[in-house]
């Protein structure tokens, strides 16, 4: 039996999550939940999965949230360091961490230093300070719950580290792969927020739109299975099928696929390394008929530039890039930008940062900070 802490329990990978768990409740027991809205959603979960903690980042709800419950049935943990506080309750074993954007590192780093295992659907950690969470990780302890990285860790079990010679990370496109380019900038958050193939959060949502996923998506794996950005290709894959590849050195190209479903990730991370029944659509080759593959259009999508950019240069820009990102897409979605101007605002505020090559934690934090200040003088 292990002792599960899922951080954004309310969110679509924190619900997936839980939907693992409930079928697999003689391997994991829920010891503790957070979210910082939908209470209602998390005093659910709590009724079902009775955990002993919760941390609840919201000052005007907790009082809600709290009485649904006699008092004493869970410890409830509030305030901005709350992230930190719950992972670092003894008895937990795996921490998955499913929050969205930078919120999420200070709590990654405190898993890893406590040599819990850290289930990580929570990229922008990553991609803020990858050098930094990688020299704190031991050999599979991040176990990685995006499909692609969940894709390529299973095909990286085919051969050994120097036998690799790339990794092809596919992309679905999102909504507007095929749209005219003349229009994008006209493209409202509605018909964004509509992804072809997966049901995600709105942040991951508009970030695939403009292919801003696949740019954290390329950090993110150079620094999982240190890569040189030389080694890391994108295909534009519509169907979601294939969830990644792995080349080798011989030639061989191994491709881990499956009807696209968090759930599969989700619960090899959990399980791992071994793998247990799991209840999903069947896969018939045959249905789904065609398997399609493109170029990327860097041209049309310019964030995948800043993707590699930003992982063959490293230091700050990778703090620099996302905080930019997370304020512009918030930006796009309160309509007060257009859609095309979230990957030009997130360009010119890498522009102008001062560059830090190996910054610390405190160096990272500064840059997120100086990069959403700076964006918002750009925008108001
Ligand atoms: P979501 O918006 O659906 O859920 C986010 C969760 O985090 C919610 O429970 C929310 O309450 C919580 N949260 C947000 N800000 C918080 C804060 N400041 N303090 C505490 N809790 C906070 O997002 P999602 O789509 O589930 O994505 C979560 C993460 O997983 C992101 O990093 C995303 O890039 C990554 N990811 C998601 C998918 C997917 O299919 N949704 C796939 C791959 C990777
Ligand atoms: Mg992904």
């Amino acid at each position: 039996m292990k002792n599960i802490i899922i951080l954004g329990s309310t969110g679509s990978i924190g619900r997936n999550t839980l939907e693992v768990v409930r079928n697999l409740k003689d391997k994991f027991r829920v010891i503790g939940l957070s979210s910082n809205s939908r209470w209602e959603l998390l005093a659910n979960q709590i009724g079902e999965f009775n955990p002993c903690y919760v941390a609840f980042n919201n000052n005007q709800l907790v009082e809600k949230l709290q009485g649904r419950f006699p008092p004493g049935k869970f410890k409830t943990i509030t305030g901005n360091n709350c992230l930190e506080e719950i992972v670092s309750k003894q008895e937990a074993d795996i921490v998955v961490s499913a929050v969205v954007g930078a919120v999420g590192l200070p709590a990654a780093i405190a898993v890893l230093e406590q040599g819990k295992t850290l289930a990580l659907a929570n990229k922008e950690a990553l991609v803020m300070a990858g050098h930094i969470i990688m020299s704190l990780a031991g050999k599979d302890q991040i176990l990685p719950v995006d499909s692609e990285h969940s894709a390529i860790f299973q095909s990286l079990q085919s051969g050994k580290p120097g036998e690799v010679k790339r990794v092809i990370i596919t992309a679905s496109g999102g909504p507007f792969y095929d749209y005219p380019e003349e229009k994008l900038s006209s493209v409202g958050p509605e018909q964004a927020l509509k992804h072809p193939t997966w049901q995600m959060g709105q942040k991951i949502t508009i970030d695939s739109a403009t292919l801003m996923n696949k740019t954290l998506e390329i950090i993110e794996a150079k620094w999982l299975f240190d890569l040189t950005v030389e080694q890391i290709d994108v295909v534009i894959h519509p169907q979601s099928i294939i969830h990644s590849m792995v080349e080798f050195c011989d030639g061989s190209v191994i491709a881990q696929m499956g009807i696209p479903d968090m759930k599969v990730p989700i619960q090899y991370a959990l399980t791992y390394p071994e793998r247990k029944a799991l209840k999903v659509k069947p896969f018939d080759l045959s249905f789904i008929g065609n398997l399609t593959f493109k170029k990327p259009d860097m041209e049309k999508f310019p964030a995948l530039k800043l993707g590699y950019q930003a992982a063959r240069e490293g230091g700050t820009i990778g703090a620099i890039l996302n905080a930019a990102n997370e304020v512009a897409v918030q930006a796009f979605l309160n309509g007060k930008i257009r859609f095309t101007e979230i990957v030009t605002y997130v360009e010119k505020v890498i522009q102008n940062h001062h560059f830090i090559k190996n910054p610390c934690l405190e160096d990272i934090l500064a840059a997120d900070a100086w990069a959403r200040e700076e964006i918002r003088k750009c925008l108001f």
